[in-house]
């Protein structure tokens, strides 16, 4: 079958490329037969013993007649059927030169559109000739297209960039090359394409002009550089101005405090009390300056730490409670028992927020007071902190623009209270930047709210205990009699969230008249309400209820209480007090009042230290004035050196005399040998004999974080702040004692 057919296929192909020849063989062979068969038959036919029958001879042509006539017809159906095929193939056929022709078409359509492109396009072989280059290509080279074809030409290259392969196998990089034109920048894509199946891959390289890109970037990254350096140079320059104004400044607070101890008319007492409190508001003032620029520096780095959040509000509110207090304002805070009892974030940097936020609306708030709540905010791990005041409330159109720096909501009320619409704009960054957004709701007059959403994630408690530890006092009658106001609610708030059926009156024969109606587990009495009224109370409640608390202030905290009460507490309450207060058992808190809870007591650090021998490193008269004389008064004895290298002097003849120094307060920016050097050249000498080591702090002016670390990089243990006052050095002295650094 394979056989005939290939035969058949060469017999057609050898028809197809020699007709002629074949018109010849055809011809011959049907001559040959025609004159074969008549032949043969006239000469059989007149042969004597043929047997010639006319009526045999007539079947016979009657029968190949017939079948000549068949093998017609079926030649005829064969023509017909191969007719029809050329018709449908002349179709298909003209299909495909339709098909051929809008191919060629679209390949040249690709080809102008290749050859217009403004990109660069070049392609090479495998010996780097180029096949194939665009008009861009051909432009930028300043030659023909066909000039360039079949040459290696490529551009000097001045400069090259980053380079980079992505995952499909493309080379990106970047190029300087010389053009005639100049420089310029270019972006190369390059990989290898395969243009015909069977021919080896070309090089297809598209480049693209950034050269005005490149140059703006250039531009920009030199002009961010120079933004930086400026930067740097001005928080440097903010920090060495804050530092020269601080030195004096220190000088007039520390004197006039130092005036104020000794005997003065109550004029002089007048005025030297003014020149303190001006001293320290410009301090103030300078650390709102600093904190600004170092902010806009974005050098405001944020601490992740565990802290206790009751304890941080609660000790906002009692840090503002004396100013608050002397405007007879409430101050109080309620921290909701859902949250975690420790969080992880910026401590500091929140109370900066909240002092703030807290100190505005004593501020500006009259009547009424302040609350500070905290609540779970909306979204998981999101805490609110609400800053609620009583006061004059904020305009509308000023509510957006008082979060802008240098920005007060009317210039008339500054003049009255003051400022430098610093705090909010300070206070909204740390915020951000914390991840977080401050709102506000105001209405004039009537007060505003400000609250500070921030996510803080919960600590990993060391402790087990992860939330608020409420007493339960369910089913207990607590009465509260104080005046309507924002600590009474919130008193109540925290009594009822525990169970507590809680009663709040401000009317006192309401409450004398409420006291016998049934048995109180506690009777809460705000001294606020005048002494004799709480004593008289106090004596009323005595037989109904166990639990008879005082609520006071700070200032009434030493004033003499009347026995009917079995306890007190003292405003801003801590929920912890007020728990601890009302989970004790009657017969231990009464009769006697009961101390307070150790967190609000407070040692005396002098107590821990004195009579030590300390060298001051400090090089302004004043400041050195300054030191002697408050460390004098703290009972200690005091060497000044007024240079690094005099310091470093007297600290060596000390210890080779057998008295070593016990502590060394070293300012960092003195002439000759600054504190720092002096610092390490002390710890040199300790390292190589070995022995105590002097504890060393730095007394500075500068609060950048870099000259911290400059410190304790030298070797420091610490360091102080200036202006210094007596609690900041007694504190200190107490911290070095209780760490131990401290041998007297
Ligand atoms: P400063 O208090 O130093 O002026 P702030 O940025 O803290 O600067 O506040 C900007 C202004 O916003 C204030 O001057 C005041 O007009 C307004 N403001 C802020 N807090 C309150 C508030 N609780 N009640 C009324 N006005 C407020």
């Amino acid at each position: 079958m394979g056989r005939s057919f290939r035969i058949k296929v060469r017999m057609r192909r050898f028809r197809r490329r020699h007709p002629r020849v074949a018109f010849a063989i055809r011809s011959f062979m049907i001559f040959s037969a025609t004159f074969g068969g008549a032949y043969g038959f006239i000469a059989g036919s007149r042969a004597e013993k043929s047997g010639y029958d006319p009526n045999a001879f007539a079947i016979g042509a009657s029968f190949l007649f017939a079948l000549a006539c068949l093998g017609l017809a079926t030649l005829s159906m064969r023509l017909r059927f191969v007719n029809k095929r050329l018709r449908s193939l002349a179709t298909h056929n003209e299909a495909l030169v339709d098909r051929n022709w809008e191919l060629k078409e679209a390949e040249e359509r690709a080809r102008s559109l290749f050859e217009s492109q403004s990109d660069l396009i070049v392609l090479r072989d495998t010996q780097g000739r180029i096949t194939f280059a665009n008009d861009a290509y051909c432009e930028l080279a300043g030659q023909a297209r066909s000039a360039l074809i079949g040459t290696r030409f490529d551009f000097d290259v001045l400069e090259q960039g980053d380079s980079a392969l992505e995952s499909n196998g493309t080379r990106v990089h970047d190029q300087r090359i010389a053009t005639p034109i100049g420089a310029r920048w270019i972006a190369w894509r390059e990989g290898f394409v395969r243009l015909d199946a069977g021919q080896p891959a070309e090089l297809q390289s598209v480049g693209r002009d950034v050269t005005d890109r490149t140059e703006t970037e250039r531009a920009l990254s030199e002009a961010r550089d120079q933004a930086d350096a400026a930067n740097r140079a001005k928080s440097r320059f903010l920090a060495m101005a804050s530092h020269e104004i601080r030195t004096p400044l220190n000088g007039i607070i520390g004197m006039s405090s130092l005036l104020l101890d000794t005997t003065l008319t109550p004029e002089q007492t007048t005025y030297a009390r003014a020149v303190k409190t001006s001293g320290e508001a410009l301090t103030a003032l300078i650390e709102e300056l600093l904190d600004y620029s170092k902010i806009e520096a974005g050098k405001l780095d944020l601490e992740q730490r565990p802290f206790a959040l009751s304890t941080l509000v609660e000790e906002i509110t009692e840090l503002l409670a004396p100013r608050a207090q002397a405007k007879n304002l409430e101050i109080a805070a309620y921290v909701d028992e859902r949250l975690p009892l420790d969080v992880v974030g910026d401590a500091a940097r929140l109370r900066q927020v909240l002092l703030n936020l807290a100190g505005n609306a004593i501020k500006f708030t009259a009547h009424g007071g302040v609350a500070l709540i905290v609540e779970p905010g909306l979204w998981p791990n999101e805490i609110s902190f609400l800053v609620r005041d009583t006061g004059i409330g904020i305009a509308p159109e000023a509510q957006s623009r008082i979060f802008r720096e240098f920005e007060q909501a009317d210039e008339r009320v500054a003049r009255t209270y003051g400022g430098t619409g610093l705090g909010l704009a300070i206070s909204e960054r740390i915020v951000k930047r914390m991840g977080g957004r401050i709102t506000l709701e105001s209405e004039p007059g009537r007060g505003s709210t400000f609250e500070v959403s921030i996510s803080l994630a919960p600590a990993q408690a060391s402790t087990g205990q992860t939330t608020f530890p409420s007493p339960d006092l369910t089913g207990n009658s607590i009465l509260l009699i104080a005046a309507q106001g924002i600590e009474a609610s919130l008193i109540a708030r925290r009594l009822e969230r525990w169970g507590g059926q809680t009663c709040t009156v401000s009317d006192v024969d309401v409450a004398l008249a409420l006291l016998p109606e049934r048995s109180w587990h506690a009777v809460l009495i705000d001294r606020a309400l005048g002494p004799e009224v709480a004593a008289r109370l106090g004596d009323a409640a005595r037989s109904h209820a166990v639990q008879r608390l005082v609520l006071l202030t700070p200032a009434t905290r030493h004033e003499p209480l009347s026995p009917a009460f079995t306890g007190y507490l003292v405003k801003p309450l801590r929920a912890a007090s007020l728990a601890a207060r009302l989970s004790l058992a009657p017969e231990v808190a009464s009769p006697e009042l009961a101390p307070e809870p150790p967190a609000e007591a407070s040692v005396t650090p002098s107590a821990v230290t004195k009579g030590l021998s300390i060298l001051v490193a400090e090089d302004n008269e004043i400041n050195a004035l300054l030191m002697r004389s408050l460390l004098t008064r703290l009972g200690h004895r005091v060497v000044i050196a007024t240079h690094g290298e005099a310091a470093l002097e007297s600290w060596l003849a000390a210890k080779s005399a057998g008295t070593p120094y016990h502590l060394v307060l070293m300012d960092i920016q003195m002439p000759q040998l600054d504190g720092i050097e002096a610092a390490m050249r002390i710890r040199t000498h300790e390292a190589g004999e070995g022995g105590r080591r002097t504890p060393i702090l730095a007394l500075t002016a500068n609060t950048l974080v870099e000259d911290r670390y400059a410190c304790f990089e030298a070797g420091m243990d610490g360091f102080l702040i200036k202006p210094l006052d007596r609690e900041k050095l007694e504190e200190a002295l107490a911290g070095l004692a209780a760490s131990r650094h401290l041998a007297v």
